[in-house]
């Protein structure tokens, strides 16, 4: 693992679960970060790794489920263009018509509408909630301490909103007092969502928290019941995890989050180049 990776997985909260040193089917979390130095060496898969019997492990690490992880995949190629992207009017066009929209009530307090910011030939599309109050001042979803660990995130697997993700909400317009989305004003702009999947085309979808499942499953779900599996969205693959700001608030989540951050970069890999 080099020194830049390993601090962003500090900033995750993850960098005591990767100093432990413990059986191999006790932790999940650490066979995570374990498949991560396996890939980053592009070298033998991690039970190939002789654990360091040395050390021992405090038991209040040792509470994550298991997990499989493909640790003999070769490094993420390199994204194919997206087969709808044009010339950038279509995007002009969505965004647009994104911030005129008065479809649905929370146009009414917003300070702007807020489309969604990246790479437009991602290999993932991070699907979030909705605004908040300074994303609706700023126009640019998941800045704040949020938004920060949501890059932390995504940097650990080698991605950022410059290159190679995108980021967009479930709702574009801010709901008041940051309460949680309805149903009806999720499917009032849901079509605005499924227009920039389609622009995108990108290999992988990741729902953080509740709202962006529900709106790309089409179905109510609970977080705990989705996490690990694997659902399709027009023919892309999606992945659910939780929201950066529930792991703010849960950090002892932040393990499952790094599970389910490795599950889909395995995923992403197995969609070829
Ligand atoms: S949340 Fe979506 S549907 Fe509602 S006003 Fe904003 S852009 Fe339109």
């Amino acid at each position: 693992m080099t020194p830049q990776r390993a601090q962003l997985l500090a900033r995750m909260g993850l960098a005591p679960l990767w100093r432990l040193r413990q059986a191999p089917d006790d932790d999940a979390a650490e066979r995570a970060v374990e498949a991560e130095e396996a890939s980053d060496a592009a070298e033998s898969p991690v039970h190939d790794m002789a654990p360091d019997a040395g050390a021992a492990a405090p038991a209040a690490a040792m509470t994550l489920p298991a997990v499989a992880f493909d640790t003999s995949v070769a490094p993420m190629p390199e994204p194919k263009p997206a087969p709808d992207a044009d010339d950038g009017s279509a995007w002009e066009r969505l965004e647009r018509e994104i911030r005129d929209c008065t479809a649905c009530p929370l146009h009414r307090q917003r300070h702007q509408a807020v489309p969604g910011i990246g790479d437009r030939h991602p290999r993932w599309l991070v699907v979030g909630e909705g605004p908040g109050a300074e994303e609706d001042r700023r126009g640019e979803p998941f800045v704040g301490p949020a938004g920060q660990l949501l890059d932390a995130m995504l940097a650990a697997v080698g991605l950022s909103r410059q290159q190679g993700a995108f980021i967009a909400n479930s709702v574009k317009c801010r709901p008041p007092g940051n309460r949680t989305p309805e149903t009806d004003e999720i499917a009032s702009c849901f079509p605005y969502l499924r227009r920039q999947v389609r622009l995108l085309a990108p290999r992988l979808i990741v729902a953080v928290g509740r709202p962006a499942a529900q709106a790309l499953l089409n179905q109510p779900v609970r977080i705990a019941d989705v996490r690990g599996r694997t659902f399709e969205f027009e023919g892309i693959p999606v992945i659910v995890t939780y929201h950066p700001a529930y792991l703010l608030r849960n950090p002892h989540d932040k393990g499952k989050a790094w599970e389910d951050l490795c599950r889909a970069r395995a995923l992403t890999r197995a969609a070829g180049p």
